[in-house]
């Protein structure tokens, strides 16, 4: 299992819903917590490991050693409050951020791998991190959000990923987009 890079596919395919979490799930969901502490980050979707499930994972502390881990299974986010901007970036575009504007407060829904219904109200960084992953399990990324000027300012960066994405395709390193969405239907047949 590894990190995909923008323009890969399945970062813009929206996750189906789980319905069935089993042993090898949840040695997945153990792994994208130590892929994401590798890369340095504090929240990972699945959809970023080329998995097409709506389920990510935080610790918005970014240490291995501290703060909570948390998994969101089939998230609902609604009732935002307030706005605010910061930078963000993604670990599907290492290297480039930008300021995103978000509401500051939502109100959060989803399951843990126990299956525990999760039910709370988050501000701050945990907040924005939330609405991020939230926003991959849709296909959305924190690009779409950006002004225009910053989307100037990206676009030479973003122009690299596809080029560079474009030549791994090339040399069969990715495969096409049949064989993508092909995988993608396996995986749903499993859990979904
Ligand atoms: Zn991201």
């Amino acid at each position: 299992m590894e990190i995909v890079y923008y323009p890969h596919p399945t970062l813009r395919y929206p996750s189906k819903t789980v319905r069935r979490v089993d042993r090898e799930l949840r040695s997945i969901v153990r792994e994208m917590f130590e892929l994401m502490y590798d890369a340095r980050g504090i929240g990972l979707a699945a959809n970023q490991v080329d998995l097409p499930l709506q389920l990510f994972v935080v610790n918005a502390s970014g240490d291995p050693e501290g703060g909570e881990e948390l998994v969101f299974v089939n998230p609902v986010i609604d009732q935002p409050k307030g706005s605010g901007v910061s930078e963000e970036g993604c670990l599907s575009i290492p290297g480039v951020h930008a300021d995103v504007n978000r509401p500051s407060q939502v109100h959060v829904t989803a399951y843990d791998l126990e299956g525990n219904e999760i039910d709370t109200v988050v501000d701050g960084l945990l907040a924005r991190v939330i609405q991020h992953e939230y926003d991959h399990l849709q296909g959305v990324l924190f690009i779409d959000r950006i002004s225009d000027s910053a989307k100037k300012q990206v676009a030479s960066e973003l122009e690299a990923f596809e080029f560079e994405f474009q030549s791994q395709r090339a040399a069969d390193k990715i495969p096409d987009e049949q064989a993508v969405h092909k995988r993608l239907a396996e995986i749903e047949s499993r859990y979904c």
